[in-house]
């Protein structure tokens, strides 16, 4: 298998292919942002380039949506370990004594 290149101009920032590699780099955005992992650049870039309508990162993000469903409905329901629903229960209760404390409570 030949190994993939660069072409040269790709990294040159007045260049059309400069265009191309953002491009690039925003649809590959749109395939991973239904699995949450874009922080809230990513999040803004991607959200401004679909708002300037770009129908093909449009449809890679939909086409990842779609992928995400079908691997959510075909992956069994996992139990929790035991002690598992405990610690929760400990977490939870502990976040909301930190946000909402007990006005004269002990
Ligand atoms: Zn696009």
């Amino acid at each position: 298998m030949a190994a993939r290149t660069v072409p040269p101009d790709v990294m040159q920032p007045d260049s059309p292919s400069a265009a191309g590699a953002v491009h690039a780099e925003l649809l590959i955005l749109a395939e991973l942002a239904p699995l949450g992992v874009l922080d809230s650049l990513e999040q803004h870039r991607l959200g401004r380039h679909l708002r300037e309508g770009c129908a093909f990162c449009d449809r890679a993000l939909d086409r990842a949506w779609r992928v995400l469903d079908v691997l959510a409905l075909a992956t069994p329901p996992l139990s929790p370990s035991p002690g598992a629903r405990e610690r929760l229960r400990v977490r939870v209760a502990l976040a909301a004594r930190t946000r909402f404390p007990v006005i004269g409570g002990s």
